[in-house]
């Protein structure tokens, strides 16, 4: 009896590898469908895959995944179903760059919608939104007169008041990365220790979690991505945070406020290189450009597409070009710093 359940089960699971390499191999035969491996959430994306299939008849299949993408795709290898990724921050495209999952995509549509700072030279990978990472500050305890730029952040008169996420979250990472970049790693570590001298407590939370702290009173500024304070303003639990601070957009009399930005890439084993290309270049056109940054409170990369009127209300701002190739190349030197530094 024992013996006829395992041959049962067995029969099941080989039935389950059967089909599964059926459907596998039913996808990649498909030409009309296109498979995307996305660290980006579904209501996020859906839309614009949906808008795409209407033009194109091509469907777009999208498996959501939140951890371990690049190792999915390395583990895959050439029977990877992806064609393509979709992912946010430099630090996680850059990492996909040298796990080496990428493959190079030259199109005349990409190059002449996303601007060349916000692409691989190669065509490894596009961006496809930006995000500026920004002050956000007590309405009460700060005016905007009394802040400038990151560099002023290290200001003594800042003591005890600046809540920061952990130094070795992507966002930071990023940050210091583009001080490393501008200044050099002895300026940027010199700037490193004074932000620690200056926060009013361990880095803990996400970003949303210092607005909070400041809300709360426990800090008075914090550096956050600017699509949060869209979130916290259409969250009912989190206006409150929200309507305590202001956004504060530094450097403006200088080089501009950090960017960072969200993209996608080919996979180096695409079966439907053709499908995801044209996907690509439907992200960065003006229909999904205007409905990306609109879902998620980002900016587009392609200029000249209108902001959605909430990102609009915190205004036009001056936005630091750096080539993200350098932030890119300068993240393990500010991973360096942050941990000489010690903050956590
Ligand atoms: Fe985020």
């Amino acid at each position: 009896m024992a013996g006829r359940q395992l041959a049962n089960r067995m029969l099941v699971s080989l039935a389950a590898i059967v089909g599964l390499s059926i459907s596998v191999a039913g996808t990649a035969v498909a030409d009309g469908e296109v498979n995307i491996y996305s660290y980006r959430q579904p209501f996020l994306i859906k839309p614009m895959l949906n808008a795409f299939t209407q033009q194109t008849g091509i469907k777009a299949n999208v498996v959501f995944a939140p951890k371990g993408m690049i190792e999915r795709l390395k583990r895959e290898g050439r029977n990877s179903p992806a064609d393509m990724i979709l992912t946010v921050d430099i630090g996680r495209i850059n990492d996909a760059v040298e796990a080496g999952v990428l493959q190079p995509v030259t199109s005349k549509k990409l190059a002449a919608n996303i601007p060349s700072h916000d692409r691989d030279p190669s065509g490894l990978w596009y961006a496809l939104t930006r995000r500026a990472r920004v002050v956000y500050a007590s309405r009460e305890r700060v005016k905007p007169g009394d802040l400038s730029t990151y560099e002023a952040l290290v200001d003594p008169k800042w003591k005890g008041r600046i809540c920061i996420r952990s130094s070795q979250h992507s966002y930071n990472v990023a940050l210091l990365a583009s001080l490393v970049a501008h200044h050099g790693e002895a300026k940027a570590e010199e700037w490193a220790r004074g932000l620690k001298a200056n926060l009013a407590r361990k880095p803990q939370g996400n970003d949303r979690a210092q607005v909070k702290a400041v809300f709360a009173g426990e800090c008075d500024l914090t550096l956050g991505n600017t699509y949060y304070m869209g979130k916290m303003l259409t969250n009912e639990k989190q206006i409150a945070w929200a309507e305590s601070v202001f956004l504060f957009f530094p450097n403006q009399d200088g080089r501009g406020a950090h960017m960072n930005i969200s993209g996608a890439g080919v996979t180096r084993h695409a079966a439907r290189k053709e499908n995801a290309v044209k996907l690509l270049e439907f992200l960065s056109d003006d229909l999904a450009q205007k409905m990306y940054a609109e879902q998620n409170f980002e900016y587009p990369v392609k200029p000249g597409v209108p902001w959605s009127g909430l990102v609009e209300s915190w205004g036009k701002f001056k936005a630091d070009s750096i080539d993200m190739i350098k932030v890119a190349k300068n993240r393990p030197t500010a991973i360096r710093i942050f941990d000489r530094v010690g903050i956590p």
